[in-house]
């Protein structure tokens, strides 16, 4: 009897000894949690403290500010960013930034596209910028500010561009399921064919988020070019469908992202599987996305702007703007 009890009690000892190996108790990591779960337990951010929804009296033109299902546009006129400093100041977060930069783009953008990011890309938050690319030898140095961190990647190159640009959609989602979702708390996935020009910042936060096109975001969604394609997973019936979103510009809180980009992925492949491809590739399957799960924060034209049209009154500062293309030259196939 007393030797089973001894036994037990080594056997109680081991198990106390494993769990303390696996999770490496400690008062700080106890304190930690505590600070955490009270934080968790404080009011959110309220639209009231950041968003700004009515219209100037001397304003001559009208810019949408929501959406029929209450997701606020956000606008350079629209958001308070003081009210937003304040409350990232109690709550901070960390933002990635994901890009991909493959054969004659990475030696043709990224360099440009990192420099203006470093500049002006959520500037004072911790920001990781994660870049994927062909081949090291061309990654450009870069000179970073404080708070933040490359992570570079090195990818297979698809033979086509249509490839690339798909295929970024399934490497994303690997990526965030494997180690970005333990690293930052929300992400941004963006060409690299574009240029930051002005505080793109807090304002720009929110659990999942959609761009709206510089050439499109007047339509009506009849006009705009969805997938009209019965068979394709991307296809969204004439009449139907809210905004068509711009696929150089999404993000999220990394759970959202994940979501978006395994579902797009998912619709791509099985697209692939009927030699089947969407009109407009990668975001013709994210515009079906925020069709069936509404994006919950939009970001005005101001966010990803082609300076080649013509500034309209309501676009009042440019934060991102395409960057010049000779696609004979960029998309040669290897
Ligand atoms: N891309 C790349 N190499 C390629 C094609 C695409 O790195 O050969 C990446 C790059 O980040 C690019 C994005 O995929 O910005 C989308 O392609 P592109 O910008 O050509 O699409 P568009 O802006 O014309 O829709
Ligand atoms: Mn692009």
């Amino acid at each position: 009897m007393r030797y089973k009890i001894l036994i037990l009690l080594l056997l109680m000892l081991m198990s106390l000894y494993a769990l303390y190996r696996e999770y490496h108790f400690s008062t700080k990591k106890l304190w930690m949690s505590y600070q955490c779960w009270s934080l968790k337990n404080e009011p959110e951010l309220q639209l009231l403290n950041w968003f700004n929804s009515t219209y100037s009296v001397n304003s001559t033109h009208v810019r949408m500010r929501a959406t029929n299902w209450l997701a606020p546009i956000v606008w350079t006129d629209t958001y308070n960013e003081s009210g937003l400093k304040k409350y990232y100041k109690k709550h901070p977060v960390s933002v990635g930034l994901i890009v991909f930069a493959v054969g004659r783009y990475l030696w043709y953008y990224l360099q440009n596209f990192l420099i203006s990011a470093n500049t002006f890309f959520m500037v004072d938050q911790r920001v990781i910028i994660y870049v994927m690319l062909d081949d090291f030898s061309y990654m450009p140095f870069v000179s970073l500010n404080r708070r933040r961190t490359l992570k570079i990647f090195k990818i297979k190159r698809e033979r086509r561009w249509q490839d690339i640009s798909m295929m970024r959609m399934k490497i994303i989602s690997e990526h965030i399921a494997d180690h970005i979702q333990y690293e930052v708390d929300y992400v941004f996935c963006m060409d690299v064919d574009q240029i930051f020009k002005a505080s793109y910042g807090l304002e720009a936060l929110g659990d999942s988020i959609a761009q709206l096109h510089t050439y499109w975001y007047k339509e009506s969604p009849h006009k705009v070019p969805y997938e009209r394609n019965e068979l394709s997973e991307a296809y969204i019936p004439l009449g139907e469908g809210d905004f068509y979103y711009h696929a150089a510009v999404f993000g999220g809180t990394a759970t959202q992202v994940l979501k978006i980009t395994k579902e797009c992925a998912k619709g791509i492949m099985n697209d692939k599987k009927h030699n089947i491809e969407a009109i407009w590739h990668d975001e013709s399957h994210l515009n079906k996305y925020f069709f069936l799960h509404k994006p919950t924060k939009l970001l005005s034209p101001e966010f990803c702007w082609d300076l080649r049209k013509n500034k309209t009154p309501d676009i009042e500062t440019v934060k991102l703007y395409w960057n010049f293309k000779n696609y004979e030259f960029l998309r040669h196939e290897v």
